[in-house]
């Protein structure tokens, strides 16, 4: 009999919980990855850095097993083909993996769950992609949190002393596994100019995290998204750090678990405002500004330099991100779940429950959302945090006119009252 080990949100060796827990059950363990045909059809670019970025931590993965006499085997197909695949190719006790929090991959886990039930194996599931999930944290009357300050306390509250978990590889020797993983090609993906580096702590950049993170053209935020979304660094590993070092960067680590945990207990987010009576605003969703936005051109330049950011680079500085979503809902009243797709679809860093809960944050329809009437103006934000236009330089070309389109003070009394008639209905 063997174990099987599924990565997904997981992609490491060091410090993964369900993986050691695969490692420690006596029997020989199989690890495996499966490129779900149901998220890949799903996208529109042959050439998405996230699916190159998978596929590089991957082959990272596997070099590594193979010093082990293992290897990983990666499949192409929907789970449940895959499942059932594998369970007819070798006699499967368990199988481990790390849970998922969105509500489509619970889903997922509920039907593979049942069927490997039917036949005799158990889906063994494990926290490991936050510190505190489902109900750990709840506020006294056992209701979730909706306003991150309590939440945030509670959490810190509760934070023990973590330990991180040592991999023992040789647990895997003696099942060689395939020698090559499965090119991009054969799953219908080509290479893009990504080259996966090893997520690192950047202490210069932690320890002075709340001194210079708004300011774009300093560039000085770990980047870390992407490797936290992947799973290629543990969050224990990083909270650890951070706890120790930097409380400004635990905070962003514990928004990130705020939102999660959001999404866990109210997945109608994923298509609805949080606050329902916002569903009620007129949006105005003219095409040709949805697409000015999405160009970056606007005509304004710290909304347009962070869209170009955007779409050269799949990045785009926290500072920014809030002024361009801000300036779709608000100054062109585009429906926020259109911005939401478009970051969705362009971002490294993509997370469902972050891009989805920070939109809504932006747009005023989340929980402890800005209040609407707070409506960043672009000049000002520029003014504040790229005073000598270092980062609009960056972005923009030399030649770049555009004429604003949309005056900023008329935008602003036109959001103004959209949002209040909504809410008076
Ligand atoms: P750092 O500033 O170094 O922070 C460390 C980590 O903390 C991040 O990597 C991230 O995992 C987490 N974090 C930081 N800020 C937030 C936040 N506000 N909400 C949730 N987690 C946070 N973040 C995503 O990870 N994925 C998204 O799809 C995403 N979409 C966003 C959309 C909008 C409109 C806005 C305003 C923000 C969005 N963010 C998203 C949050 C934030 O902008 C990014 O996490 C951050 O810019 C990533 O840069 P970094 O890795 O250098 O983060």
């Amino acid at each position: 009999k063997v174990n099987i080990f599924w990565f997904r949100r997981d992609l490491r060796l060091e410090d993964n919980v369900g993986l050691y827990h695969a490692l420690q059950s006596g029997l020989k363990v199989i690890p495996v990855f499966i490129f779900d045909t149901d998220i890949l059809n799903r996208l529109q670019d042959k050439k998405d850095r996230r699916v190159d970025y998978i596929h590089q931590a991957l082959q990272r993965i596997h070099k590594e097993l193979k010093k082990h006499n293992s290897g990983l085997y990666v499949y192409h197909g929907t789970p449940m083909q895959v499942l059932k695949k594998i369970i007819q190719d070798f006699n499967v006790d368990k199988v481990f993996c790390n849970r998922d929090y969105e509500p489509q991959a619970i889903q997922r886990d509920r039907e593979i769950a049942d069927f490997l039930l039917k036949h005799h194996i158990q889906l063994k599931d494990f926290k490991d992609q936050v510190i505190f999930e489902k109900n750990d944290i709840l506020k006294n009357d056992l209701s979730p949190y909706t306003v991150f300050t309590p939440y945030s306390k509670k959490w810190k509250e509760n934070l023990k002393n973590i330990e991180t978990l040592t991999t023992d590889l040789t647990h895997f020797a003696n099942y060689k596994g395939p020698s090559e993983i499965i090119p991009l090609k054969e799953i219908g993906f080509e290479k893009t100019e990504l080259e996966f580096t090893e997520p690192e702590l950047n202490r210069d950049i932690i320890d002075s995290y709340g001194k210079y993170r708004d300011f774009p053209a300093m560039d000085h935020t770990t980047h870390l998204g992407t490797a936290l979304r992947f799973g290629t660094i543990s969050i224990r590993k990083c909270v650890q750090y951070a706890v120790k070092h930097n409380e400004v960067w635990l905070n962003e680590l514990i928004w990130r678990e705020f939102f999660m945990q959001i999404l866990y207990h109210f997945p109608d987010v994923v298509h609805q405002c949080f606050k329902k009576k916002y569903e009620n605003i007129a949006w105005r969703n003219n095409e040709k500004e949805f697409k000015a936005w999405c160009e970056g051109k606007t005509g304004y330049p710290i909304v347009d330099a962070g869209m170009r950011q955007l779409n050269e680079t799949g990045f785009m500085h926290n500072r920014v991100r809030m002024v361009t979503a801000s300036f779709l809902t608000k100054h062109l009243l585009i429906d926020w779940r259109w911005g939401e797709a478009y970051f969705a679809e362009k971002l490294l860093d993509y997370d469902l429950a972050a891009n989805n809960g920070n939109w809504q944050w932006a747009a005023g329809c989340g929980c402890d959302a800005a209040p609407y009437f707070r409506i960043f103006n672009p000049y000002e934000q520029t003014k504040k945090f790229d005073k000598d236009s270092q980062y609009i330089r960056k972005w923009l070309p030399e030649d770049y006119v555009e004429e604003p389109v949309v005056e900023h003070t008329k935008a602003r009394d036109r959001a103004l009252k959209a949002y209040k008639e909504a809410l008076a209905e």
